[in-house]
């Protein structure tokens, strides 16, 4: 049930069959030289609409920005702070609950650790809020990161590297401009930088000669099995 493409009616009679929402988050961010700057949304809004077809769930539009830090120089990269992030979350989440909807999954296809940070803090805010909702926080990496560990050649991979690439591969290849090579950059530890690209000139981490579209595919598969069982496991979480 993809809340975009429906009327108010059929809003109503959605909320008898399900009170889950999944709301992807994304960023608009580089990605290498050749995957779109959009790739992290398309992720999450793929997934989303992969388990609409198999469950019945809402999916609420995509959010299309997100807190991007290493990145931030690269050319493309839009960034919000984590203060939008965390309004705009407890803005929306709050107007879903109003609506009627009760189980929340926030899923970012976007896993910067001051990202996730922000929606984790906007989670916690808003189970003060409302006494009865339920909400998970969470990254595709973290649904799969064992199961997908045996698919994935790359270690360390991790932005426009194999992963990615693979999914985009499988999910929008027209997309796809090419390959990008392999790139593991060095930032310091501890200490904040200003000129993030010359730490890290390509924008890649991870390796891209190496993904594929079958692999895509199969992670893309993961992702939504393992999500089905987590959307399964809120609606019947108690404490
Ligand atoms: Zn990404």
């Amino acid at each position: 049930m993809l809340i975009s493409e429906m009327t108010m009616e059929e809003f109503s009679a959605g909320l008898k069959k399900s009170r889950t929402v999944l709301i992807p988050f994304g960023s608009t961010e580089e990605h290498g030289s050749h995957l779109p700057l959009d790739t992290d949304t398309l992720h999450a809004i793929d997934v989303g609409r992969r388990l609409a077809e198999t469950r019945n769930i809402f999916v609420a539009p995509p959010i299309h920005y997100g807190v991007c830090r290493s990145t931030s120089e690269h050319p493309g990269t839009i960034s919000i702070t984590t203060e939008t992030l965390k309004a705009l979350t407890i803005d929306i989440v709050s107007g879903l609950y109003r609506q009627g909807l009760r189980n929340v999954i926030l899923l970012s296809g976007h896993a910067g650790g001051t990202h996730m940070a922000a929606l984790t803090d906007a989670g916690e805010k808003l189970l003060q809020m409302h006494p009865e909702l339920k909400i998970a926080v969470l990254t595709e990496f973290m649904l799969v990161a064992k199961t997908g560990r045996q698919l994935i050649e790359t270690a360390g991979d991790s932005h426009a590297g194999e992963i990615e690439t693979s999914r985009i591969l499988h999910s929008h290849p027209h997309l796809v401009k090419g390959s990008a090579p392999r790139e593991f950059p060095a930032f310091p530890s501890g200490i904040l930088v200003r000129n993030k690209r010359k730490f890290w000139p390509g924008g890649v981490w991870g390796d891209p000669g190496k993904a594929t579209a079958e692999k895509g595919a199969e992670l893309e598969k993961l992702v939504v099995a393992a999500l089905s069982e987590l959307a399964g496991q809120l609606e019947n979480w108690q404490e």
